[in-house]
C-alpha cells in the first residue's frame, strides 16, 4: 500500500485536506461533500478504503466514506460472520 499512496488523489497540492477531517460529517457539509468528490476520482479508492477499515481509523474520510459509513461496514460483516 505505501507506494500506491503516491498515487492517492487527496495529495494533489490544489486539493484541501481540511475537507477530509472535517468538524461534522453531517452529508449536507459541503467539505464532505468536497471530500468524497475527491475520493470518487482516485485510482487507489478501494485499497484505501480496505486500510482503514482494517485499521479501524476512527477519524476523516477514506476512500470516500465517513467514519459513521465505515463502521456501519465493519458492523455488517461481523454480522455476517457470525452467520
Ligand atoms: S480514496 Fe480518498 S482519502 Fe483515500 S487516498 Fe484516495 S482521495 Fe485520499
Amino acid at each position: 500500500m505505501s507506494t500506491q499512496w503516491t498515487q492517492a488523489a487527496c495529495r494533489a497540492a490544489d486539493i484541501d485536506s481540511e475537507s477530509f477531517f472535517p468538524l461534522s460529517y453531517a452529508a449536507g457539509n459541503p467539505q464532505v461533500q468536497a471530500a468524497k468528490a475527491v475520493c470518487r476520482s482516485c485510482p487507489i479508492r478501494s485499497a484505501c478504503l480496505a486500510y482503514a477499515l482494517r485499521r479501524g481509523e476512527p477519524e476523516g474520510i477514506w476512500g470516500g466514506l465517513t467514519p459513521r459509513e465505515r463502521r456501519d461496514i465493519r458492523d455488517k460483516t461481523r454480522q455476517e460472520a457470525t452467520r
